[in-house]
C-alpha cells in the first residue's frame, strides 16, 4: 500500500501528483469467500479491516448496494462522545473513543478526529439533575465529563446565548472534553483503503437480495445483483436496511426505520469552537472545517425509507438554533438531507450472533452510531471471527428484548446522538 506521509507528499509533488495509485481496487465478486460483510458503511468496512488485521481472515468481501459511505456514514453530523449513562454503554462507547484517538495513525489516513469537546445544555431542573447523574456515573466508569455553570459554558462556547429571556434558559452544561467530531467520508475511505491493502474485496453496486441456508439452517451464501456468492459467515451491517436484510434469513428484528435529517449553512470563518447539543429543545450544532455550521434535526414521527426528512422538523430545529445562538439568525442554509436510522426499543445497538448459524448482525445504532464506528467494527469482527461476543458487546445481544435486560439509554438521555 502506498503510505501517506510528508515524504510521500513531497515525492509526488515532484511529479505533479500524477502518480498516486487508486486507494482501493475495484474488485469483482469471487464465487466464494470465508466471510461476507453486507453494507459498506464505516461499520462494515471497519469490521472487514479488523477481521483481516486482527483475526487473520483475508478472503473477505464487503458488499455494498450503492457506493461506500453513501449510507448514514456519509450523512451524519459526526458527533463523537462516550458519556452514556449505563455501565454497558460507557464501556462500549469509550472503547470506540479510545480507538478514535489512534485511528488516523492505525489506518494511515487522516480522519480529522478533533477532540474539541461536546457541551450538553441543561434547560430545566430535570436536565440539570440528569446530567449531574451522568457525570457521576461517567466518572465511576473512568469517562471524563464535568459540570459547567452558564458563564463557564459561554466562556467555552462564546456564541451561546445564556441570557435569562429565553423560552428555555441555559442552567448549565455537561462537558466531555475528549469528545468531538471526525470527517465522516474519510472514515469510510480510510477503512476501505486499509482493508483493501490487507486483501479485502470491496464490491460496490452489489446489492444482497437473498440469504441462502442449508438443511441445518446454517448460512451458505448470498444472492446479489452481481451473482451468487458462497460463504459460511455473513455479517450484516446495513443500518436503516438491517431489518430488510435480516428478513432474508427469516429473522424479524426489533427495529423501526425512521428518516433523520441534518442541514448545513453557508460557510463562514471559524467561530464555533466545539459541539453543542440541546436535548430539550432538540438541536445540535458544530462547525465543519469548511466553515459550514452543521446542524442536526430530529427524526420524522413515521417509519419510512425515504432519505429525506419533513420540512417542519428542520424548521423546528432552526427555531431552537436561533434562540440558542442569535448571532446566526440571518445565516442561510445551503442544503439538507436525510438518512434512514434503525432504532431499537431501548435505543441501544445490537452487536451479536443470531439464531441463524453463521449469521451475525451489527445494527440498531439509530441516531448515534457514527461515534461508535471503530469500536463497533472492532467488536463485530471479534464476534464474527470467534463465533462469540467480546465481553464489551455481550450485553448488546438480541435476547435482551425477550428477557427484559434492556440497556435503556432512551430513558436515560432522551436523545442518542
Ligand atoms: C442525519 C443523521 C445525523 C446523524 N448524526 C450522528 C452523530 O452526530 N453522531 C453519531 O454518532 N451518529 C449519528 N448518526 C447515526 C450514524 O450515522 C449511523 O449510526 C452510522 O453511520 C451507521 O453506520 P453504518 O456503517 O452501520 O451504516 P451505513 O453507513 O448506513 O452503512 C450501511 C450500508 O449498507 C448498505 N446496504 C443496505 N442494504 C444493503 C443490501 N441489501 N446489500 C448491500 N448493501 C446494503 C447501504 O447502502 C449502506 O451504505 C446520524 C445519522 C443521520 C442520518
Amino acid at each position: 500500500m502506498q503510505r501517506f506521509s510528508a515524504f510521500a507528499l513531497v515525492k509526488h509533488a515532484l511529479s505533479g501528483h500524477q502518480r498516486w495509485q487508486p486507494q482501493w481496487r475495484d474488485a469483482t465478486p469471487k464465487p466464494a469467500y470465508d466471510a461476507v460483510i453486507v453494507g459498506g458503511g464505516g461499520h462494515g468496512l471497519g469490521a472487514a479491516y479488523y477481521l483481516a488485521k486482527e483475526h487473520g481472515l483475508r478472503n473477505i468481501a464487503v458488499l455494498e448496494k450503492g457506493w461506500i459511505g453513501g449510507g448514514n456514514t456519509g450523512r451524519n453530523t459526526t458527533i463523537i462522545r462516550s458519556n452514556y449513562l449505563f455501565d454497558e454503554s460507557a464501556a462500549l462507547y469509550d472503547h470506540a473513543l479510545k480507538l478514535w484517538e489512534g485511528l488516523s495513525q492505525d489506518i494511515n489516513y487522516n480522519v480529522m478526529f478533533s477532540q474539541r469537546g461536546v457541551l450538553m445544555l441543561a434547560h430545566n431542573v430535570h436536565d440539570e439533575q440528569s446530567f449531574k447523574r451522568h457525570i457521576h456515573a461517567n466518572r465511576l466508569n473512568g469517562v471524563d465529563n464535568e459540570w459547567l455553570t452558564p458563564a463557564q459554558a459561554k466562556e467555552f462556547c462564546p456564541p451561546l446565548n445564556i441570557s435569562g429571556n429565553m423560552r428555555h434558559p441555559v442552567l448549565g452544561a455537561a462537558l466531555q472534553r475528549r469528545a468531538g467530531t471526525a470527517r465522516h467520508d474519510a472514515v469510510a475511505w480510510g477503512y476501505a483503503r486499509a482493508a483493501d491493502a490487507l486483501g479485502v474485496d470491496i464490491i460496490q453496486n452489489c446489492e444482497v437480495t437473498a440469504i441462502h441456508r442449508d438443511a441445518f439452517g446454517h448460512v451458505t451464501g448470498v444472492a446479489t445483483s452481481r451473482g451468487e456468492i458462497a460463504t459460511r459467515k455473513i455479517g450484516v451491517s446495513a443500518a436503516g436496511n438491517s431489518s430488510v436484510v435480516m428478513g432474508m434469513a427469516g429473522l424479524r428484528m426489533p427495529l423501526e426505520s425512521f428518516p433523520l435529517q441534518a442541514l448545513v449553512s453557508e460557510p463562514i470563518k471559524p467561530i464555533f469552537p466545539c459541539v453543542v447539543m440541546s436535548n430539550t429543545i432538540h438541536a445540535y450544532m458544530s462547525q465543519s472545517d469548511k466553515g459550514e455550521l452543521v446542524i442536526g434535526a430530529g427524526t420524522d414521527a413515521y417509519t419510512s425509507y425515504t432519505q429525506r426528512g419533513a420540512l417542519h422538523i428542520s424548521a423546528h430545529t432552526l427555531e431552537a438554533i436561533c434562540e440558542l445562538f442569535p448571532d446566526f439568525r440571518r445565516m442561510r442554509m445551503l442544503r439538507n438531507w436525510g438518512g434512514i436510522v434503525d432504532v431499537t426499543p431501548d435505543r441501544s445497538p445490537i452487536i451479536a450472533k443470531t439464531p441463524v448459524p453463521g449469521l451475525y448482525v451489527n445494527c440498531g445504532w439509530g441516531t448515534g452510531g457514527f461515534k461508535a464506528t471503530p469500536g463497533a467494527a472492532h467488536l463485530f469482527a471479534w464476534t464474527i471471527a470467534r463465533d462469540e461476543p467480546h465481553t464489551i458487546n455481550a450485553p448488546f445481544n438480541l435476547e435482551r428484548f425477550a428477557r427484559g435486560m434492556l440497556i435503556d439509554e432512551a430513558a436515560a438521555a432522551a436523545v442518542a446522538h
